[in-house]
């Protein structure tokens, strides 16, 4: 559930994270869930069905957005839908003025323009069959615009398990793969995307913090 804390803002469950107040009411669990899958498909995977422009870098008209939310949910609403990108714990979306995108997740093709950072190593969680494939031929994007890489060893774990029972973590050397003029660009502080990795960069991580 989403609520609303006077001095942090939005918050998800029942108490503020920030000062333990239980704040006011925003949106229970099933419409979050709802309206979570809604904003996905929308800015991710496929505006132009449901009568949305994206320019190349993701970003659509927010009250055209909320126009075609409302007419779907009666009870979305704007703050609803503000409420749920900022209480978002993986900042899957931004809002800037009167637009609004998905910060990563892509299958639509866009043309992201997030600053690159200077790289150590990344992460990649795959199952143990994918692995010899991929460190022999490298990492592309499926079903996806990018290939989204973890910038820790625990957070590739967590990403793949939710697909596959046995995780195997793949290093990326992404200082060696920049110094070669590979681009990456870097979303929060846990994801970093790119077109893809080629192999002479991967190698198997033993588990590690
Ligand atoms: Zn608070």
């Amino acid at each position: 559930m989403i609520r609303k804390c006077n001095e942090d803002g939005y918050f998800r469950g029942h108490e503020c994270p920030e000062c333990g107040d239980s704040g006011r009411y925003v949106l229970d669990d099933e419409r979050e869930e709802r309206l979570g899958r809604f904003i996905s498909g929308a800015l991710r995977h496929f505006p132009y069905d449901i009568g949305l422009e994206m320019d190349t870098q993701g970003w659509v008209d927010l009250d055209l957005l909320c126009d075609i939310m409302e007419n779907r949910y009666r009870w979305a609403t704007e703050e609803r839908l503000i409420a749920l990108i900022e209480s978002d714990v993986k900042r899957r979306y931004e809002a800037e003025g009167s637009r609004i995108r998905a910060r990563y997740g892509h299958s639509v093709n866009v043309d992201l323009d997030y600053p690159e950072n200077e790289l150590t190593y990344l992460y990649y969680g795959v199952s143990l069959e994918e692995v010899d494939m991929l460190l022999e031929n490298g990492i592309t994007p499926l079903r996806q615009r990018y290939v989204h890489l973890s910038t820790s060893y625990r957070k590739a774990h967590e990403a793949a398990s939710v697909h596959t029972e046995n995780p195997v973590v793949i290093e990326v050397d992404a200082e060696s793969a920049q110094q070669d003029g590979l681009f990456f660009m870097n979303v929060n502080d846990d994801i970093v995307l790119t077109d893809e990795v080629p192999p002479e960069y991967l190698s198997i991580v033993a588990a590690k913090e």
